[in-house]
């Protein structure tokens, strides 16, 4: 028997993963690492991740359920009954749209985990994907694993940080599979409009286009405003679904629980994909959602009245070191315009050296968030206070 001593093999990631945008803040996460470790006390405003802990009664009904034996198995993909009716009767109360539980509901290992699965069930590779520039990056990384190719749709301030519809070419419009929208948005905390979600929608049926609306942060809006939902639009269900998280609305972010609601096709597509993929959610983070849902929702108008707060002391304290920037009207976002020529890394890197505050450079979300850098509002009220104080110094 002869041996053959074969050297090791070489490996290489797929190519799919060699096309997502590349990761554009290896320096300043250098530099964050770098002042952490001479002890500067770093202020990071970069993610969003609500600071406060998950309400009590939301803890208390995953414990109740933990030690069950029955829910230790298995679940099913398309989720528990008992949830999938609690998604829609909370859909019913908050937006006065009714849902079929079976049919036009599913809940999702984080809305994220759905979303980017989207365009793996929805599109074929060499499809057209229209995504909003700059955006939650799932969309666009969930489009290329699907092989199909991302069409950029410019988010610009003069059209209130919706996409111009009209600046679609008629090609692309035609060969366009799926739309991606998001509002309250990440980063731009622009609220869309009813008539910006009815042009969608009008223009999606004309060209035969799913929509895939992200409503993330459908419950974290300011001064009373309530955002609506886009299935409460004439239509909307018979060209699209709306995803929805617990994680901003509850602070349920390390939970990993989520839904998507609306066509019932295009649910059932999602439902197929993921029953490959997935056996669904641990049945008491299911139980956890349920009394998120159903349960008092005094702890969610405590969180939002603290965001609130958060942004004005930091838009208001900002305004008077001469940095105006406008004031959202949903999210736990700040997407400020840079008042400097510098471009957004540079603009960043600047400030963390002179505040040691992190905020993330816009063009991290698409080329055309250049210009722009985000605050997240998800640290203590104190270090926001501090935060303002510094970056107000450093400017
Ligand atoms: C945070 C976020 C989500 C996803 O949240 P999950 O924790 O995965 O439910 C989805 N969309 C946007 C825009 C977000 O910011």
């Amino acid at each position: 028997m002869t041996t053959m001593t074969a050297s090791a093999p070489t490996f290489d990631k797929a190519a799919r993963l060699k096309q997502l945008p590349p990761y554009l803040f290896v320096e300043i996460d250098k530099a964050k690492r770098r002042l952490q470790a001479e002890g500067k006390d770093v202020i990071d405003l970069g993610v969003g991740d609500p600071d406060v802990p998950t309400p009590a009664h939301i803890i208390d009904a995953l414990k109740r359920t933990v030690d069950e034996p029955g829910n230790h198995r298995y679940s099913f993909t398309e989720g528990m009954p008992e949830l999938r009716a609690a998604i829609a009767a909370w859909y019913e109360r908050r937006f006065g749209v009714t849902l079929d539980p079976k049919t036009e509901v599913l809940p999702l290992l984080g809305s994220k985990e759905g979303i980017a699965h989207f365009p793996l069930a929805v599109t074929n590779p060499g499809d057209a994907v229209l995504v909003p520039d700059p955006c939650y990056p799932p969309y666009r990384s969930g489009t290329i694993f699907a092989g199909a190719e991302v069409v950029s749709m410019p988010l610009l301030e003069e059209n209130g940080f919706f996409p111009d519809l009209g600046a679609i070419s008629q090609r692309a419009a035609r060969r366009a599979k799926l739309l991606f929208l998001n509002s309250p948005n990440n980063p731009t905390a622009a609220v869309a409009t009813q008539a910006q979600l009815q042009e969608a929608i009008d223009f999606a049926k004309s060209f035969g286009i799913a929509i895939a609306h992200d409503a993330a942060y459908s419950e974290v809006a300011f001064d009373g405003s309530k955002p609506i939902s886009f299935l409460q639009l004439p239509d909307a269900t018979s060209v699209g679904v709306e995803f929805h998280s617990l994680s901003k609305t509850y602070n349920m972010t390390g939970w990993r629980i989520g839904f998507v609601c609306g066509n019932a096709t295009l649910i059932a597509a999602l439902c197929q994909l993921k029953t490959n993929l997935d056996s669904g959610i641990f049945q008491p983070v299911q139980w956890a959602g349920i009394a998120a849902l159903e349960g008092d929702q005094q702890p969610l108008q405590q969180a939002v009245a603290t965001y609130q707060h958060r942004r004005d002391l930091f838009v208001d304290g900002l305004a008077k070191a001469g940095w105006k920037i406008t004031k959202p009207a949903a999210t736990f976002y700040l997407w400020a315009r840079i008042p400097t020529t510098e471009p957004s890394i540079a603009f960043a890197a600047r400030i963390l050296e002179r505040s040691h505050v992190v905020c993330t450079p816009g063009v991290g979300f698409g080329p055309s968030g250049e210009g722009y850098v985000r605050f997240s509002l998800t640290s203590p009220t104190e270090r926001i206070q501090e935060a303002v104080d510094r970056v107000a110094k450093a400017l």
